[in-house]
C-alpha cells in the first residue's frame, strides 16, 4: 500500500472534512494553516509534482481551484504550488494551496 499521505486522504483512509470533491480531485483544509482560509486541492491520482502532470489534468485542477477560491474567498486569494527542495515541497503528491482571508504579502518567504 502507498505510504503517500495524500493518496490515503484521496482514498478516504484518513478522514478529512472535504470542502469539495469529485471523481478526480478533493479539497480539504490544511492541517497547519498559514492564513485564515488555507485549503489544499489534490488530484486523487498520485502525481508527484507539477512537472509530472499532463496539461489537461493541470488545466482542470487549476480551474477547479479558481472556482473554489472564488466561492470561498470573494475578496481575493493566492494559489501556490510548491515544487522541489527550493520550492518548499514537503508532500510529494501534487497539491495546490488556496490561501486567503487576509492580505497576502510579497515577496513570499
Ligand atoms: P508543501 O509544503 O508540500 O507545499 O505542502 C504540504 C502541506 O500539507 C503543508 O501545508 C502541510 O501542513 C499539509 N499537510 C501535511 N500533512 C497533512 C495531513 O495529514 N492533513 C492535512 N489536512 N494537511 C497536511
Ligand atoms: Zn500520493
Amino acid at each position: 500500500m502507498s505510504e503517500c499521505i495524500f493518496c490515503k486522504i484521496a482514498a478516504h483512509q484518513i478522514p478529512v472534512k472535504a470542502v469539495y470533491e469529485d471523481e478526480h480531485s478533493i479539497a480539504f483544509a490544511d492541517v497547519n494553516p498559514q492564513s485564515p482560509t488555507h485549503l489544499l486541492l489534490i488530484p486523487k491520482q498520485h502525481i508527484a509534482n507539477v512537472n509530472a502532470g499532463s496539461a489537461e489534468m493541470l488545466g482542470h485542477l487549476l480551474k477547479k481551484a479558481a472556482n473554489l477560491a472564488e466561492r470561498e474567498l470573494p475578496d481575493g486569494f493566492r494559489l501556490v504550488i510548491n515544487t522541489g527542495g527550493d520550492g518548499g515541497q514537503t508532500v510529494h503528491h501534487l497539491h495546490l494551496h488556496i490561501l486567503g482571508g487576509r492580505p497576502m504579502t510579497w515577496p513570499p518567504g
